[in-house]
């Protein structure tokens, strides 16, 4: 495979660009990454020219893959034509509002905003504000976005900025503890339960695994943020519109939080975020109440088009019928090449989720046959159950060089585009074919 122009282009890059990219996971490939000319349906075609079957989707947000369907390319060009924004309200907003909230069992208002890092910075601001209080409790691993109060590492004994440029006060603030840990849970709202603002989790880790919660653990969540006067947020920024169709991960798991993120699909591949909830806690945001909030490109009505096409398209065709599908039979394809070639890895993901966690240690071989089919669900009578990934510390101790230094690259020479490091999910689109399917499998066998 030739990569000519894509290091041309990288060298450029290096000289403009710190670390030649604008968002620091797109150069976790090394020597460097490939250039995209153009998406051509579930593929992607390189600066030289290569083609790659495409399972990253821009990491998440193109639930169509890259050639939408007519009626969205249709209002995606109207839009963009009749002036692209106005620093005023415009119907289209009122539309995907109206969308979201018949569909989404949290959400009676919702306040849009440019980046899913956006909605959980204001998120987290609404819940301090409605609340009273300071205190926000996160799993680790857990990915909420690059803002000041959850780039927090360590316990919640000891929390630490995770990134420089944070003051410390900002950690000493948020409350780390492991994702599906009902006792670490218990402890801390043992202890600050009358200062935590919030819980806020991804209903399923998507951003470090990918780790699927035990049976209980979110009702659990539920119960003790009720009990101690705290907020529930979801951040669906991953979930949303994608695990559990157009009720999202909360539909799924029956469990209603107080506050939900948005962002990726809600843009239909445009910038964008959303903070969705009750009514008597949304209603804190400014204009209405006294928790400031604002944004000049917010509610941006070329992305506002993409979102509501996209979703509609996704009601009236058979879009999570194919994504769900497409992604069973690689996470059951996935469990029997693993099966024969590495028993000791972990099939993950759901609906059009889907990764292989490279643990260490698995259950011997022959007694995989009671293993979940078709990714880990946590299930106690599995013989995978002690070693398979429950929190970002278990995912963390898997082969993650072998992963990324090793194993990317042989799926990328064969044309497969996988996420960049072992942490990041992949995604299926409606664009992707039963032939990708076979290809990548195929694929996996050689790699792995
Ligand atoms: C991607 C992501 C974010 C951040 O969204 P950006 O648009 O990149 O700012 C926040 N939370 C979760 C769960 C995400 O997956």
């Amino acid at each position: 495979m030739n990569h000519e122009h894509s290091r041309e282009l990288y060298d450029r890059a290096l000289s403009v660009m710190p670390g030649g990219v604008n968002s620091a996971v797109r150069a976790a490939i090394e020597p460097y990454p490939f250039f995209v000319r153009k998406g051509d349906g579930g593929h992607v075609i390189d600066a030289d020219g290569n083609r790659y079957i495409d399972w990253v989707m821009g990491l998440g947000p193109l639930l169509l893959g890259h050639d939408l369907p007519e009626p969205v390319q249709a209002a995606i060009q109207q839009h963009a034509s009749a002036g692209p924004m106005y620093g005023t309200p415009t119907e289209v907003e009122v539309d995907l509002a109206e969308f979201v909230s018949r569909h989404v069992p949290s959400v009676e208002k919702i306040r849009f905003v440019n980046s899913g890092t956006e909605a959980t910075t204001s998120a987290v601001r609404l819940a301090r504000g409605y609340t009273g209080r300071n205190k926000i409790v996160v799993m680790q691993g857990g990915y909420h976005g690059a803002q000041e109060s959850t780039l927090v590492e360590g316990d919640a004994d000891d929390p630490k900025p995770s990134s420089a440029g944070i003051p410390q006060a900002f950690a000493e603030h948020t409350l780390p503890v492991p994702f599906n840990d009902e006792e670490a849970v218990r402890e801390v709202f043992e202890e600050h339960g009358d200062d935590i603002a919030a819980v806020m989790t991804e209903p399923i880790l998507g951003n470090y695994g990918i780790v699927y919660p035990e049976d209980g653990y979110h009702e659990l969540l539920r119960e003790l943020t009720e009990e101690h006067g705290a907020l529930l947020i979801f951040d669906e920024v991953i979930t949303g519109f994608r695990v559990g169709g157009l009720g999202c991960a909360q539909s799924e798991f029956g469990v209603t939080p107080d506050l939900t993120t948005f962002g990726k699909i809600v843009g239909g591949g445009f910038p964008v975020g959303a903070i969705g909830g009750r009514a008597e806690i949304v209603e804190h945001f400014a204009p209405a109440g006294d928790v400031f909030q604002a944004g000049t490109f917010s509610g941006h009505p070329v992305t506002m088009a993409a979102g509501l096409e996209t979703l509609r398209f996704a009601a009236e065709n058979d879009v999570y019928e194919h994504v769900d599908d497409l992604g069973e039979r690689l996470r059951s394809g996935l469990t029997d090449i693993l099966a024969d070639q590495a028993p000791e890895y972990t099939v993950v993901g759901t609906a059009s989720l889907f990764k292989v966690i490279f643990t260490r240690d698995g259950p011997d071989r022959n007694s995989l046959e009671q293993q979940c089919e078709s990714g880990c669900r946590q299930d106690p009578v599995c013989p995978r159950y002690d070693s398979c990934p429950k929190t970002a510390g278990d995912v963390k101790a898997a082969e993650t060089d072998r992963w990324r230094r090793i194993f990317w690259g042989q799926m990328k020479d064969q044309g497969v585009f996988l996420s960049q490091n072992q942490f990041e999910s992949q995604f299926v689109s409606y664009a992707h074919t039963d032939e990708d399917v076979e290809r990548t499998l195929e694929a996996y066998k050689e790699a792995l």
